[in-house]
């Protein structure tokens, strides 16, 4: 796990969001890290970790094997602010929605906002799928040792899923 150090949010009321990145078009790697360098400067916000890159098969989608990671983010945004923010990232690499579960230059999942549970029109948090996907919950255990349990993980064992690079090497 690598951990930034740069100045962040003055808020008391900061909370720790986790995020999952993903994409299968163009500069996949390169996708992530201006994703990465782009939530690091949202207001109120810092980076505090970043998790290994995977490469995955896609799941319930077609088109080439994505790209994932996790981030750790520590946040004073509000869950909607933080989503939307997340999605004029997404909208600035590129992404397009023609249909359901296309191919994407960049896909910024929010997985979990503090202890938070929200169900809303537009943002579910934790994220409602997350514990069927194996490119969110391997990241995400490295972040969080513990948290995500052996039997979540055996659950996703069968998903095609492959660690390509340390935090280190691929934040670089
Ligand atoms: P996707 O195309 O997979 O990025 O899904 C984006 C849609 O899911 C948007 O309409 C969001 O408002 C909605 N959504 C609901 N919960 C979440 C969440 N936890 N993280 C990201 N998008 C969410």
């Amino acid at each position: 796990m690598s951990r930034a150090t740069q100045a962040g949010p003055s808020e008391a009321g900061a909370v720790s969001a986790w995020i999952a990145l993903g994409a299968n078009l163009g500069d996949a790697r390169a996708a992530l890290r201006g994703a990465l360098q782009a939530m690091a400067v949202l207001p109120d916000t810092r980076l505090l970790a970043v998790s290994s890159l995977y490469r995955s098969a896609p799941v319930d989608a077609l088109g080439p094997d994505y790209l994932n990671a996790v981030a750790e983010l520590q946040t004073g945004l509000a869950p909607l602010d933080l989503l939307h923010a997340l999605q004029a990232i997404e909208q600035a690499a590129g992404r397009e929605r023609p249909y359901r579960n296309a191919p994407r230059t960049l896909d910024l999942d929010l997985l979990l906002y503090g202890e938070q549970r929200l169900e809303g029109a537009e943002l579910t948090v934790p994220h409602p799928r997350m514990w069927q996907r194996a490119f969110v919950l391997l990241p995400l255990a490295e972040l969080r040792p513990g948290w995500v349990t052996p039997a979540q993980l055996q659950a996703v064992a069968a998903q095609a899923i492959e660690r390509l690079d340390a935090p280190s090497a691929w934040t670089r």
